[in-house]
């Protein structure tokens, strides 16, 4: 298989491998076993209770934070293979980049990041390696995951420079400014497609979005007219998955076309000249990520900002605040686990126990506890 890759590909036999040496797998390669172990993870499960956008129980077919991964994987999985790198390297970092996101999505982490501001923060791509490195319990000879250095690196997007001080071997990168392997590239950018495109989808069944804001939008539009050309009498639903998927096709695409061209130009000849290119080789078309950045722009003013959702949005701050201060004065609040953990325990310390166990948890199991603290 490994023969089949690019020269430039994250490959096994250059890979900084794991923190914890083990035996080789008789069936799979070192990147397949990472991207199983994630799909057996605690964290992965949990994923299908958090938020993406709108909160679980505000309606069925919504994305969750774990439909989202996996739309994530499909498009990086795809722009891997496209360009001969490794998929089941692009597969693992997609399908956990989002472990560690809190409940309620962005509103959520943003909270539990201003409790923390006292005791070092809190970043949601840092806690997805944490919980890889970390918090998994599931080996009896380590703690975490033990995954590829590759898969790591792919994971921890991005990290402040106090941070990548003290993580050591992945936390490199972000003081010496260089690149990660072209998987994580490729991971980085599947996802801000992923949820560009699915986020119309969604904006629109809740009814926060219409038809005629988004034709405002280019790369929208585009696609509208095309559709609309050759099917006019197309009922709104299929209209606006025939245009989505149109969408989400272009932007690929492009995506890749750009690539190859980059990467032709920069002629690396290993994942180690990917690092040391000064920029990332991975990339749109300047002409096409101006359409994606106005897509998002507009996404953030009528989508995110949206009155009905900056409401929950208030309500969910609240919640994961009062929890916050809750088991802060009460650690016993917490199952034993974590209460253990945080006994006689510096302020620092404790508070990030704390945060661990809320940044766990589902929307539903965050509610619930919530109504068990207030009654
Ligand atoms: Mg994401």
């Amino acid at each position: 298989m490994a023969a089949a890759l690019a020269p430039y590909a994250a490959l096994e036999s250059t890979s900084r491998g794991r923190r914890h040496a083990e035996p080789a797998s008789a069936h799979r390669g070192e990147y397949q076993r990472d991207r199983d172990r994630i799909i057996h993870s605690t964290a992965f499960r949990r994923l299908v209770y958090k938020t993406q956008v709108f909160v679980n129980h505000e309606g069925d077919l919504y994305r969750t934070r774990l439909t989202h991964s996996l739309e994530v994987s499909q498009i990086g999985r795809t722009v891997a293979v496209a360009l001969g790198l490794n998929e089941p390297l692009t597969e693992a970092i997609c399908l956990a980049h989002d472990l560690g996101h809190t409940p309620f999505g962005h509103a959520g982490q943003d909270t539990l990041n201003e409790c923390m501001r006292n005791y070092g923060g809190f970043e949601h791509n840092l806690q997805s390696l944490r919980v890889v490195d970390v918090l998994e319990a599931k080996y009896a000879d380590f703690s975490g995951l033990n995954l590829m250095f590759e898969t790591r690196e792919g994971i921890l997007k991005h990290c402040s420079v106090r941070n990548a001080r003290e993580l050591g071997d992945v936390g490199e990168r972000f003081l010496e400014r260089k690149q990660p392997g072209l998987e994580a590239q490729i991971a980085n950018i599947a996802d801000a497609i992923a949820y560009n495109n699915h986020d119309v989808d969604d904006g629109l069944r809740s009814g926060l979005l219409n038809l005629e804001q988004l034709r405002q939008q280019p790369l929208f539009a585009t696609r509208f007219d095309e559709v609309h050309a050759r099917y006019p009498d197309l009922e709104d639903r299929r209209l606006i998955y025939e245009i989505i998927r149109r969408m989400i096709g272009a932007v690929v695409t492009d995506l890749i076309e750009e690539t190859r061209r980059r990467l032709e130009d920069a002629a690396p000849g290993s994942i180690e000249d990917v690092r040391n290119a000064g920029k990332p080789l991975v990339s749109m078309s300047e002409a096409m990520y101006e359409q994606h950045q106005s897509l998002k722009r507009f996404l953030y003013a009528h989508l995110y900002s949206h009155e009905q959702k900056l409401e929950m949005t208030r309500k969910v701050q609240a919640m994961v605040r009062d929890l916050f201060d809750a088991y802060m004065r009460d650690a016993n609040l917490m199952p034993p686990e974590f209460a253990l953990a945080s006994a006689g325990a510096p302020d620092a310390a404790r508070a990030r126990v704390v945060a661990d166990f809320i940044a766990g948890m589902t929307d539903r199991y965050a509610i619930s506890a919530h109504e068990a603290l207030t009654g």
